[in-house]
């Protein structure tokens, strides 16, 4: 072990997993049923202009909603990490994260070095 205190990390992850599935909730609450449903519920004599802003609403929606999904699966990662012993190691190289750049991003599994690398793709 590297030593970290992972009590304070694992608290600060269920917080942001908690606040991002209540996120979610309201996500699919505003948006319910599916495309098909939607369509159902559609007037025929529909305005073009009208189709245009509902398709831009709803690619806004599911864009965030994959950004939290993302995020929840980031958290759900770290909290495994937490249970396996194996959080504040870099998943890439193996080198411990460091406790500044964990308390910035405790859902972060890599170094900053690994991220950057990955970030220039
Ligand atoms: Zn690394």
């Amino acid at each position: 072990m590297a030593g970290i205190d992972t009590a304070p990390f694992r608290q600060a992850l269920e917080e942001e997993r908690a606040r991002i599935a209540h996120a979610l909730e309201n996500l699919h609450r505003e948006n319910p049923g599916s495309l098909e449903d939607e369509s159902q519920e559609m007037p025929l004599d529909n305005h073009p202009a009208e189709m245009a802003t509902v398709t831009v609403d709803r690619e806004i929606d599911s864009s965030l909603e994959e950004h939290e999904e993302h995020v929840l699966a980031e958290i759900d990662a770290a909290l495994a990490r937490i249970d396996a012993g194996s959080y504040g190691i870099c998943v890439t190289c193996a080198a411990e994260i460091g406790e500044e750049r964990l308390q910035a991003r405790p859902s972060t599994a890599q170094c900053i070095d690994c991220r950057r690398r990955d970030e220039r793709g």
